[in-house]
């Protein structure tokens, strides 16, 4: 099967779509494909074209059991066709999710349900800041926590050099206040971390980090990085949030922070929760949930029409009940782990300076000699071989990220024999690299 990546059906329907989206789509993310998809359905998704691929994009994370899975969408249906959104008082299944999610993960004694990863993110800051009384975030170069003002800083590509400024805006439109509020350190640099937390220690509501990031691929942390982070949060008074956005569910299903031992005060969880529907959770400390209250009264809160819908709910309990009863994380764990030895052999044998890095399902392929330890260094991998990497990807019929530092992940749905034929695929792409 050969991928066309140009036709001109999909130039129509982008030129249709940019009459009245601006860009054409709805998340910034979509632009700079010519390909437009209509169809997904287990590790696959089609092109208008009718051409088929094996999805590494994975919609960015939610999709973990696969395309269209049956059994999650039954219960959605189910759900909706039972009761639907009231806006009055607890939501179907809402409260089973929430226990479940407790029984899960190691920090949380309660969750509050919301719809997005730039909702959660955006809760804890405000719930941090109501518990402190004090107004500064401290994170991490490069890691993305979604587009709350504050949280939209330090992680622009944009003129990024040896010496440009950690913090600075990564949209227009920010209020300035919200670069001021944040301190950014490089991830890994301990001495960096010290010396914030040093100089800005007693002004910091909360601190956060990916703890596994995935933002500019998949950067882990150094041994004992997490520790200090957690040791300094609790050292100052400030709030250690989990940006589990990514991980949660997926690198296992007590996030990230079962694997590392290190516990936050809270946690945002989204994505994979949910097989696709769009649904997010934090979670957090009794101490720290309970700073919400009323909007009546000023206190913090989380409101939201849609937050805890029954559709959505539904899809959580039945996603996170597959991925307990059927120990998806291991079968998720070996697909990955063979691919990404398959693909470190493939790097071997085509002698191109390349290297992988990731964790359970999720990888990204560097093209530098050595893994990356902080943002700058991923966004040192060679560009120019990415676009011929990628590009002979596609046209075999491999859907990955179209930029170099994208972490891409797999479905539980896809084969060993998609593994091998993605490995096959990445000894031309690997090849066509270097030509
Ligand atoms: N945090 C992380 C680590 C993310 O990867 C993302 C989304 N890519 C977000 C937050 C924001 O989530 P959402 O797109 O659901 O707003």
């Amino acid at each position: 099967m050969t991928a066309s990546t140009q036709s001109e059906n999909s130039l129509a329907t982008w030129e249709r779509a940019r009459q009245v989206v601006p860009r054409g789509v709805s998340s910034g993310h979509r632009v700079g494909w010519d390909q437009v998809f209509v169809k997904a359905a287990g590790a696959y998704v089609w092109d208008e074209q009718g051409n088929k691929y094996i999805d590494y994009i994975n919609s960015w994370g939610p999709i973990i059991l696969g395309h269209c899975d049956a059994r999650v969408n039954e219960a959605v249906f189910a759900a909706a066709s039972t009761c639907d959104l009231t806006g009055v008082g607890p939501q179907s299944g809402e409260y089973e999710l929430a226990e479940r999610i407790t029984s899960l993960v190691p920090s949380a004694d309660k969750v509050a349900f919301c719809t997005s990863g730039t909702d959660a993110t955006m809760h804890a800051v405000h719930i941090a800041r109501a518990a402190t009384g004090r107004v500064k975030i401290l994170k991490f170069h490069g890691s993305y926590h979604g587009w709350s003002d504050v949280l939209a800083v330090g992680s622009s590509r944009a003129d990024l050099t040896e010496t440009s400024p950690l913090a600075t805006a990564n949209s227009a439109g920010l209020h300035p206040g919200a670069v001021a509020d944040v301190v950014v350190v490089e991830w890994n640099d301990f001495e960096g971390l010290r010396a914030a937390f040093d100089q800005h220690g007693s002004e910091l509501a909360a601190a956060f980090s990916e703890g596994y990031v995935h933002s500019f691929g998949c950067v882990p942390a150094a041994p004992g990085f997490l520790e200090l982070l957690r040791e300094l949060c609790t050292k100052h008074g400030a709030a250690l949030v989990f940006d589990e956005v990514k991980t949660g569910f997926r690198a296992a299903l007590g996030g990230y922070q079962s694997i590392a031992g290190v516990l936050p005060d809270l946690t945002a969880f989204a994505k994979a929760m949910a097989n696709g529907y769009s649904i997010a959770a934090l979670a957090g400390s009794d101490d720290l949930m309970g700073h919400l209250g009323a909007y009546s009264k000023n206190e913090a809160t989380i409101d939201g029409t849609y937050n805890g819908n029954p559709y959505s709910v539904a899809a959580a309990n039945k996603t996170l009940e597959i991925m307990e009863s059927d120990d998806v994380i291991t079968h998720l764990y070996d697909l990955g782990a063979r691919l990404r030895a398959g693909i470190t052999d493939a790097i071997a044998d085509a002698g191109v300076d390349a290297c992988v890095s990731g964790i359970g399902s999720e990888w990204t392929v560097y093209f530098r000699k050595e893994l990356p330890t902080n943002f700058r260094q991923a966004m040192e991998s060679n560009t120019e071989q990415y676009a011929k990497y990628h590009s002979s990807l596609l046209s075999q019929g491999i859907l990955e990220p179209a930029f170099a530092t994208g972490d891409r992940r797999l479905n539980a749905s896809t084969t060993h024999d998609d593994i091998d034929r993605t490995i096959d695929a990445n000894r031309v792409a690997l090849r066509a690299a270097m030509l």
